[in-house]
């Protein structure tokens, strides 16, 4: 997973871990990762609702529209009230994963939804 990583310093691709830090044989500087990532404005991507609110694991939000559950004839209704959800890149627009009651597990894009 990590194998991309080369050291911010001199760009030696040799590097390795240490614990938390990454170490770098050419030049012997150490950093962490996640911080660095940071530092770069790389940090997780920001989900938001439909409002522009940042949601977060845990959070309760409400369907704002009609949706249609691809390949059922399902729908969840707009209003429908989703507990404790999961952000996750589903990588297709679906960022949040969650259960919603009747229908069982699924991903939803945040767009659809509004903090509750
Ligand atoms: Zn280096």
């Amino acid at each position: 997973m990590d194998s991309h990583l080369k050291c911010p310093v001199c760009g030696c691709e040799h590097v390795y871990p240490d614990g938390a830090l990454w170490m770098c044989p050419e030049c012997a500087h150490e950093w962490n990762p996640a911080e660095t990532a940071a530092e770069n404005g790389e940090a997780a991507v920001e989900i938001r609702d439909a409002n522009g609110n940042v949601l977060a694991d845990g959070d309760t939000v409400t369907v704002i529209k009609d949706l249609k559950i691809k390949g059922s004839s399902m729908v969840v209704k707009g209003g429908t009230k989703v507990k404790n959800i999961r952000l996750s890149d589903g990588g297709d627009g679906h960022d949040i994963a969650c259960k919603i009651p009747g229908i069982g597990a699924m991903n939803l894009k945040s767009g659809f939804v509004r903090k509750a």
